[in-house]
């Protein structure tokens, strides 16, 4: 059987969501509709939603659901161009659901450098914030992760936020990687949007959410009835947004997160003692507890995830596109990285499935596969 270390791709679905989606599956009744039935949909819609809302610190009526991540980013972004937005600046290590939906919007995009560490550069943006005073420059939507996807490094979004609000811009948070892994706290954040998806936390595929300030507003992009108040129209994914509620809930606890975080950093360090000269990225930062991003030159991430899939491990490059090829870590790239470090990448992700016998046998694969592929690159 397959031991699964890529959550940060997906989540294997928890029991409670599983049993949530099934519970609601099983329910006939449109969230619109007037009768017992709709209004039985409407109470597990409004359920999940308050507790998603909790979790985010944030009012229940400030969640917008939507298909997944990728819509929510979307949805923030062209409601921060809808605000009045005339340019937007995106974090160099943005996931494509940011940084490809920015390049689309119509206006200039310009990037964000992160430093060495994998953090936003905070001086770059300083200085941004004072040109744009100085040159009195309408609002600029700027666009920052919360924790990334390939090194789960946390980013200072809420340092951030309080200069991109002093100045009177908007900002738009991509906070797919950091719901249910760390705390996210979205009235904290000052930001005017924020982008979640449940299959990362444990809930099922294809739904996620966008939270809106309260005084910030939502350009629908899907039209038609007028479900989430006008917002996002479509009949709701009842079933999905059931599960997601009841991964939110679940996902995060302390105990769970120790938990994660004692077998990660027994991980690392089991491969660093075997293989002193791998790179652990983000090592010294502060960084999701699930994740462990490395690079062991010469042997190409490619190479390094079909080994361990032949021998039963799935991880990721944390590079890898939807058609499934993988590339240079732009992430690592946009960090300084060496070619050498980029293309040896491999992103390993813990979850609530991982055990410490995962963890053992993971370590020990890859440390014979390095043995034995590793020397036949030149380093
Ligand atoms: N943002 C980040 C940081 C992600 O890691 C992902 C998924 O890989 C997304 C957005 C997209 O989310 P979804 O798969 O729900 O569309």
């Amino acid at each position: 059987m397959t031991v699964y270390l890529d959550h940060n791709a997906t989540a294997p679905i928890r029991p409670e969501a599983r049993a949530s989606v099934i519970e609601a599956l099983d329910c006939v009744g449109n969230p619109s509709s007037v009768h017992g039935t709709g209004r039985s949909a409407r109470a597990r819609v409004e359920a999940a939603r308050s507790l998603i809302a909790k979790k985010i610190c944030t009012r229940a009526e400030d969640l917008v659901f939507t298909s997944g991540g990728t819509e929510a980013n979307n949805l923030g972004l062209k409601a921060g161009i809808a605000a009045g937005a005339t340019r937007v600046i995106v974090s160099a290590i943005e996931h494509e659901a940011v940084g490809a939906a920015a390049r689309a919007l119509g206006v200039p995009c310009d990037v964000w450098p992160v430093t060495a560490d994998g953090t936003a550069d905070m001086q770059c943006l300083q200085d941004r914030l004072q040109r744009a005073e100085q040159e009195g420059e309408t609002p600029i939507l700027f666009a920052l992760m919360a924790a990334n996807n390939e090194t789960g490094v946390i980013q200072p979004y809420e340092q951030a936020g309080r200069l991109i609000r002093e100045a009177g811009h908007l900002y738009h948070i991509d906070a797919v990687q950091m719901l249910g892994k760390a705390g996210f706290d979205f009235a904290g954040s000052m930001a005017h949007f924020a982008a979640l998806s449940s299959h990362k936390v444990g809930g099922p595929q294809g739904v996620g959410a966008l939270a809106v300030a309260c005084e910030a507003g939502v350009a629908a992009q899907m039209i038609g009835g007028g479900q989430e108040k006008g917002r996002r129209a479509g009949t709701e994914n009842v079933a999905g947004i059931a599960g997601f509620g009841a991964a939110v809930g679940a996902a995060g606890g302390e105990e769970e997160l120790i938990r994660i975080k004692g077998l990660r950093d027994a991980l690392q360090a089991r491969l660093q003692a075997g293989a002193p000269e791998i790179t652990i990225w983000g090592e010294r930062e502060n960084r999701l507890d699930n994740t462990l991003c490395l690079s062991a030159p010469g042997w190409p991430s490619e190479i390094q995830v079909i080994a361990l899939d032949l021998n039963g491990f799935a991880v990721s490059a944390g590079s890898a596109c939807s058609s499934g090829k993988v590339r240079k870590s732009k992430v690592l790239e946009a960090m300084g990285a060496s070619s050498a470090d980029a293309e040896s990448a491999l992103r390993i992700s813990l979850g609530w499935t991982t055990t410490e016998d995962d963890i053992e046998a993971f370590a020990n694969a890859w440390l014979s596969e390095y043995t034995r592929l590793r020397p036949r690159a030149a380093v």
